[in-house]
């Protein structure tokens, strides 16, 4: 309380006493947005060449041995400084940067994923209707199917024939390539389509991808649309149609990565999540010399849907490689764990004015606020969540001032809305400190969401900043 009579400067005790709320483009100057722009371009680059999790590993190796990493060899002892990655099926991937203190006193980890959700084809997928050749699919990863129809779409994937020949598939990126596509109803007979709910308007075996209007010519016999696509993909690719059954084949939307608005401030593109926090992880692990603490940048498969499968976090992988590290320094992985911290980076939903009954304004993230701290994420009541401790979060937050990165905190929507999980448990499971940290994004999980560049580059100064810190 103040004294009698002596009047209070309110301005002067606000700025004291409450949290900062400047713009993020005011409070970090023309300079950093200028570094933000010119870091987005390698970003749109990237979005562009990698956009499954495949062509990412692909992209991040070439990447990684630029920049003077090898591949990682248990057997070898390793010293500061030394660069070694694992390629995990060439679907996932672990960067380690050695630390001066090697893994003795715990490492550091900054984890992404680097699989989005995307319409995969089923195993037998190809069929003719009613003079058209057409692909049935099975979605991956949360979606709203209605936005996945009428958009252009590209296929990517990987096809194992019988005699063990690998063929990659990589189709309608480039100028002049074909393109395909989901159909939809026109509105004029789209009476019983509007009146469903919009989770039921389209239905999971809807999405069916249109891919030929053609017979084969001069040909006899049955199903001439369907022969005529097999016809041309085995002349492309030399595959028959069995040789489908054991490919991983998906359709992902066929838009490059654009700036949005009139202040070219935005990236519109397919993808973000999680490609937004998986290219400023990488390059920060790249960027970095000779830590104190032995860095990590994993790089995951199959989080879109629980992280699962041996490329997934749930999967060992990351254990070993953290193992074969301690185990090298003659240390057990687990008093490795224990002493280690982890970001798990992952988008998170920005505040859309659209729908902001969904959010609750005073704890959400917001564009241009910078790199977003999540303490838990989960749903009813925390449910399913890491939950950060408070002495990890005071650490994170002094790292990233003393780095001058511009940072933010928000949750997830309304207590009650829904909610989400990441990567955190997986890492956390292990006794290592976590928290996730990611860009906030705009229409998240759909064809095309939206990142703002000042936030992308605060992901990338912010790993960096992690993995440099004493
Ligand atoms: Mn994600
Ligand atoms: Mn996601």
């Amino acid at each position: 309380m103040s004294k009698k009579n002596e009047k209070v400067d309110a301005k002067e005790l606000a700025k004291k006493l409450l949290n900062d709320r400047t713009h993020g483009a005011a409070k970090v100057g023309a300079k950093e947005l200028e570094k933000a722009d010119a870091f987005c371009e390698g970003y749109k680059d990237f979005l562009n060449c990698a956009k499954t999790e495949r062509e990412t590993v692909s992209w991040a190796v070439q990447a990684a041995e630029e920049a003077g990493f090898v591949p990682f060899d248990p057997q070898k002892k390793y010293k500061a400084g030394d660069r070694v990655y694992y390629n995990n099926r060439g679907k996932a991937m672990c960067l380690a940067v050695i630390g001066k203190k090697g893994a003795k006193e715990g490492v550091r980890i900054a984890a992404a994923h680097i699989d989005n959700p995307r319409i995969d084809l089923k195993p037998i997928p190809l069929y003719e209707s009613s003079e058209l050749a057409l692909l049935k699919t099975h979605y991956y990863g949360g979606i709203k199917k209605y936005q996945w129809t009428a958009i252009p779409l590209s296929l990517h994937g990987k096809i194992i024939r019988k005699d063990g020949k690998e063929i990659t598939v990589n189709i309608g990126e480039k100028e002049g390539e074909p393109q395909f596509t989901i159909t939809d109803i026109l509105p004029h007979l789209g009476k019983d389509q509007m009146g469903k709910t919009l989770s039921e308007a389209i239905a999971g075996e809807d999405l069916n991808v249109l891919v030929g209007s053609l017979p084969l010519t001069d040909g006899e016999g049955e199903q001439l649309f369907k022969l005529n696509v097999m016809n041309i993909l085995h002349e492309k690719y030399g595959i028959v149609e069995s040789d489908l059954i054991s490919a991983e084949l998906s359709f992902v939307p066929a838009f490059k990565a654009v700036d949005i608005g009139f202040d070219h401030s935005m990236i519109g593109a397919y993808g973000h999540d999680d490609r937004v926090c998986a290219y400023p992880a990488l390059k920060a692990i790249c960027k970095c010399k000779e830590p104190e603490y032995t860095c990590i940048t994993v790089l995951a498969d199959k989080e879109e849907i629980g992280s699962v499968g041996n490329t997934g976090l749930a999967s060992e992988y990351l254990n070993y490689f953290v193992a074969d590290l301690a185990a090298a320094e003659g240390l057990e992985a687990r008093h490795v764990y224990t002493k280690s911290t982890c970001l798990s980076a992952d988008v998170t939903a920005a505040y859309d004015p659209n729908y902001a009954s969904a959010y609750e304004a005073g704890n959400s993230t917001y564009l241009n606020r910078g790199v977003g701290l999540s303490k838990y994420t989960g749903s009813r009541g925390k449910s399913g969540s890491n939950d950060a401790n408070a002495e990890f979060v005071a650490q994170v937050r002094k790292i990233f001032d003393e780095g001058d990165v511009l940072w933010q905190i928000g949750e997830l929507g309304k207590v009650d809305q829904g909610g989400g999980g990441t990567v955190a448990l997986d890492i956390s499971r292990m006794n290592a400190d976590v928290i996730d940290v990611g860009v906030p994004v705009l229409s998240m999980h759909s064809p095309f969401e939206v990142v703002s560049k000042l936030d992308v580059y605060m992901a990338y100064k912010g790993f960096k900043t992690y993995f440099e810190a004493k």
